[in-house]
């Protein structure tokens, strides 16, 4: 199992976007796929048709003390080949169960052991914090998508979450990479979102995925229909993207997952 954290701390880049649509187009292509909702927001559980009030075990009662094993709360989606480890807000108080843990920042990667043979791919949306959270996610990937939303500020968040890449990769997973930059809501009308892509390539190069997503408004709709955009509109320049951002991750760019 290749395990794919969708990280970035600003809110509103598009990280679950990204991992419920980038999960969902693994599956089409016929990966057997888990997603992981890491966000206490659980818009990602929501995003797939779950109702996270409704969930008598989440991702929470895997991370606390006296865990369940992580393979007791996965559920299916109607998507076949997809299945979802869900999240509500009780996840909120993991944090304060995690600093009572030795190993901490193990956690995660530990239990994900345990189911790592029923799955391809492993795709975790994370919350929009550098939380402990987060770093489990990171401890327990392979590599990191980074959803960059082409506004000016984009720059100077990404080279702070980079560093704490190199961090988590000197004390924790020397094997974690950047599988890639994804820029997100591109909108080519504007001077700005052409700007900001110029300056982020000349930047970071080759760490930036060929595919962008552009504005689009199927991707804002298909949530509340409890959908992916693959199901719900498979023809809309969202779908399409996130098929060619599925191709682009498993076709190995691999210069990037091996490095
Ligand atoms: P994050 O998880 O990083 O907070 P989301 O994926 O939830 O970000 O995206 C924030 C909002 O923007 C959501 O309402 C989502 O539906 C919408 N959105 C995300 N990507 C796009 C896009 N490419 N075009 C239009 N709306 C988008
Ligand atoms: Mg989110």
């Amino acid at each position: 199992m290749k395990t794919i954290a969708v990280a970035n701390q600003k809110g509103g880049c598009g990280k679950t976007t990204t991992s419920v649509n980038l999960s969902a187009a693994l599956a089409k292509k016929g990966y057997r796929v888990l997603i992981i909702d890491l966000d206490p927001q659980a818009h990602a559980t929501l995003g797939l048709g779950a109702i996270p009030e409704h969930q008598s075990r989440t991702v929470y009662d895997t991370l606390r003390g006296d865990p369940v094993p992580f393979s007791t709360i996965i559920i299916r989606t109607v998507i076949q080949g997809l299945d979802i480890a869900p999240s509500n807000i009780l996840l909120s108080g993991t944090e304060a169960e995690l600093s009572k843990l030795n190993n901490r920042e193990y956690t995660l990667d530990g239990q994900l052991k345990t189911i790592s043979h029923n799955y391809d791919y492993c795709v975790i949306d994370c919350s929009p914090s550098l939380s402990v959270l987060t770093l489990n996610a990171l401890v327990a990937a392979k590599g990191v998508v980074i959803p960059v939303q082409t506004h000016y500020y984009a720059i100077e968040g990404l080279r702070q979450l980079m560093e704490t890449i190199d961090i988590v990769r000197e004390r924790f997973n020397p094997g974690l990479n950047i599988a890639g930059v994804l820029l997100t809501f591109v909108d080519p009308k504007t001077r700005l979102s052409r700007d900001v892509q110029r300056q982020l390539r000349e930047h970071f190069n080759e760490l930036i995925f060929d595919t962008v997503i552009h504005r689009n408004v199927r991707l804002a709709e298909a949530p509340s229909a409890g959908e992916s955009v693959i199901t719900y509109d498979v023809n809309s320049k969202g779908a399409v993207e996130y098929l060619a951002l599925a191709d682009e991750v498993t076709n190995g760019k691999a210069k990037r997952w091996t490095a």
